[in-house]
């Protein structure tokens, strides 16, 4: 579904240019719920960029549905059905907009291109997206994002990003900035998307590998910008190659 192959990445010019990449791969296939686990400053993020066709690598290529991405067919595509959540739902959903609103935005915006939609299917929609995120609709339709605790926020941001049922979802940290009984609610949304759309792709960044260890069918441990290990979530969890992998799975088990 996803792949980006040998991805290369500096920033800064001069003698302050670093590589913060040094040719990465990582692939989603349909279906599949990869887990990217990395310390701080390792690239997760930039790598995250990259594959969304935000931030262009130095080298290498991102594909989407084998199109690569710096082509404008493929980027379209990937656009177009791909959600993405961040870290802090608070800077993700506008605080003027109710729940309704957010959610439903990206309905709009298609509809406004190009499908055919009633008003009424469009709230039905915005509904089953926040029960799915076991929200209450009647409660959170009319709230406003200050009212939401971090949790609650996060999974209104979770359901304007699966509301138009997207191949692809990439998710960078959207459990971090949240207390650990709202993660697993955070978790158990990511779950009830998955039993919904079986074929959609998924990509989990995190910091903390105990965190994603139960979701993710692959595991790709990023350290300081390489890609030191990959494999299925049970391979690595139970046999992990990498000394840095095996630090990791020590402190989250
Ligand atoms: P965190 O867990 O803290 O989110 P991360 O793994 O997501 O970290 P990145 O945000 O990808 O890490 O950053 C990797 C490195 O690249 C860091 O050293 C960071 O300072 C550097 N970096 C990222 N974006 C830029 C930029 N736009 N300009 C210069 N340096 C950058
Ligand atoms: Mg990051």
């Amino acid at each position: 579904l996803l792949e980006g192959v040998d991805i290369h990445k500096s920033f800064g010019r001069g003698r302050r240019r670093h590589e913060v990449l040094h040719g990465c791969s990582i692939r989603v296939h349909e279906g599949e719920c990869v887990a990217v686990i990395g310390g701080s400053g390792s690239g997760k993020s930039t790598l995250t960029r990259i594959l969304l066709g935000l931030e262009t690598p130095d080298s290498g290529v991102v594909r989407f549905d084998g199109e690569p991405i710096g082509s404008p067919e493929g980027l379209r595509r990937l656009r177009h059905t791909s959600g993405v959540v961040y870290q802090n739902p608070f800077a993700s959903l506008d605080p003027r907009w109710t729940a309704y609103r957010s959610v439903g935005e990206p309905l709009r915006l298609r509809r406004a291109r190009h499908q055919r939609m009633d008003t009424d299917e469009l709230a039905a929609r915005v509904s089953d997206a926040l029960r799915l995120m076991a929200l209450d609709p009647s409660d959170f339709l009319d709230r406003y994002p200050i009212d939401m605790s971090g949790g609650q926020a996060q999974r209104v941001a979770i359901a304007r990003a699966i509301v138009t049922g997207p191949r692809l979802l990439l998710a960078d940290e959207a459990m971090s900035a949240i207390d650990v009984a709202a993660r697993l609610q955070i978790l158990d949304a990511f779950a009830a998307v998955r039993a919904r759309d079986p074929r959609m792709g998924m990509l989990l960044v995190s910091h903390d590998l105990g965190v994603v260890q139960s979701i993710a069918d692959t595991i790709v441990v990023l350290h300081d910008g390489v890609v030191v290990e990959q494999g299925s979530a049970a391979a690595v969890l139970d046999d992990p190659q990498a000394p840095y992998t095996r630090g990791l799975v020590a402190a989250a088990t």
